[in-house]
């Protein structure tokens, strides 16, 4: 097979011309010679392509000084309308030096952690990749996994339901929405007290030491059981949390084609969880835990159930308070631009299981996941896998704030004993 050489397109019309590009490092100058119109620069990453023996030529990343040049032309440019375009033109040629998982682990994370410059840094690098839309699918599929504002959850869905009509500002508002609203292991709520969080957990590793490590994986994985149904509604009336997590868990990873694929499945959970609503403890306000079936229903009809709306739904019927985090959008700040001098490279933090970098220094640096050690070469503080979690919610118990990854003690006491016995090994074992 003849593979064809890589043609190289300008990005906008006006992405034309040769100049000049200094770069200083200390004290060293130098000068690089970039011509636009061949998308080539002097220096050594300045070809508009590179050649690969498996898949020939493909396209090169932008070197800084393409960036630059492009970016000089955006600032320079009066005409509004070419100037938004030449801006979208420099970031199409930003994102060509990411790569997508990476950049949606790294926004994922800045929601998590709260950081509204930088989660809008890495957001418009995803529009560039998946659209508006995409970008507002991403939120729409995590609110639950970080959140408790079923405000938020509602206004993003409702946004999400004409995705052809999403603006640049509603993203911007969506972005700053989440990282203003409270994450789980900030709101400080009753279940996540020590005993009723490690009471979960037991159920979740009961579950790993009968089907295996992969449980933890995805989905697909346990063998149709046509027990875990009844059995969960069981758990709910004797408010049995081991078992709850033990039977909900069970479900969702269950091999889903007699359900008529993971859709199905899940709708039957819904519709468990919906039957058994009135039954479930410390129900304090149903008209408002109606209303979040309501929208988690609309969601399943419209778009997708997702994993964390049933974990959600469930957390609630086992008594979370449904006024927790919810919060109205707040004001509003300026919609940064990203600047040729302000490119970001994926922070550590952001490489975790889901990248390959990450997995690469899981492997080299396995000895800084153990605990109260420094960690200067990977960063799990922010990871979404189980060990993450825990740690932010053990974090939030013992310093009132997520600290360092050495800060803080696994080892949690119920009545002056360690509980579970090896709480921190189970959990170690769910990423290997
Ligand atoms: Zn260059």
């Amino acid at each position: 097979m003849v593979r064809k050489a890589y043609t190289y397109k300008r990005l906008h019309p006006k992405i034309t011309g040769k100049c000049t590009v200094v770069s200083r490092v200390g004290s060293i100058q130098n000068n690089y010679y970039v011509d636009l119109d061949e998308g080539t620069c002097t220096c050594k990453n300045g070809f508009p392509a590179i050649h690969t023996i498996e898949k020939g030529d493909i396209p090169n990343p932008y070197c800084t000084h393409k960036l630059k040049a492009i970016y000089s032309l955006y600032v320079r440019e009066r005409d509004h309308k070419t100037k938004d375009e030449l801006y979208y033109a420099f970031l199409k040629a930003l994102s060509t030096r990411y790569n997508i998982y990476e950049v949606c682990s790294a926004f994922h994370k800045e929601l998590r952690r709260g950081s509204v410059k930088n989660a809008w840094y890495w957001a418009q690098i995803l529009i560039t990749m998946r659209g508006m839309s995409g970008l507002i699918r991403y939120m729409v599929n995590i609110t639950y996994e970080e959140t408790r504002n079923h405000t938020l959850g509602e206004a993003l869905l409702k946004c999400f339901e004409h995705p052809k009509e999403i603006t640049i500002k509603d993203c911007f508002k969506f972005v700053s929405w989440f990282c203003d609203s409270k994450k789980k292991w900030d709101l400080g709520h009753w279940r996540y007290h020590h005993f009723f969080f490690h009471e979960m957990y037991a159920g979740y590793f009961r579950l790993i030491k009968k089907y295996g490590n992969d449980v933890a994986k995805s989905d697909d994985i346990i063998p149709l059981d046509t027990t875990f149904l009844p059995n969960l509604r069981k758990a709910f009336k004797e408010e049995n949390h081991s078992d709850i997590q033990y039977y909900l868990k069970g479900l969702q990873k269950m091999k889903h084609a007699k359900f008529g694929g993971l859709q199905g499945l899940r709708k039957e959970i819904l519709n468990a969880l919906e039957l058994i609503k009135n039954e479930g403890p410390c129900l304090k306000n149903m008209e408002q835990v109606n209303k979040i079936f309501e929208m988690i229903k609309h969601k399943g009809e419209f778009y997708q159930l997702c994993y964390h709306d049933i974990n959600m739904l469930c957390d609630l019927l086992e008594g979370e308070d449904v006024s927790y985090g919810n919060s109205e959008c707040p004001p509003l700040g300026d919609m940064p631009r990203i600047s040729a001098n302000s490119i970001k490279v994926i922070p550590l933090y952001a490489h975790d299981n889901h990248t390959w970098e990450g997995k690469y220094r899981l492997k080299k640096y396995a000895g800084q996941l153990v605990p109260q050690v420094p960690q200067t070469d990977i960063d799990y503080r922010w990871n979404g896998a189980y060990l993450g979690v825990a740690f932010r919610y053990l974090s939030m118990e013992q310093l009132k704030r997520v600290g360092q990854w050495y800060e803080v003690s696994f080892i949690v006491k119920k009545d002056g004993k360690p509980y579970p016995a090896n709480f921190f090994e189970y959990l170690y074992k769910l990423l290997y």
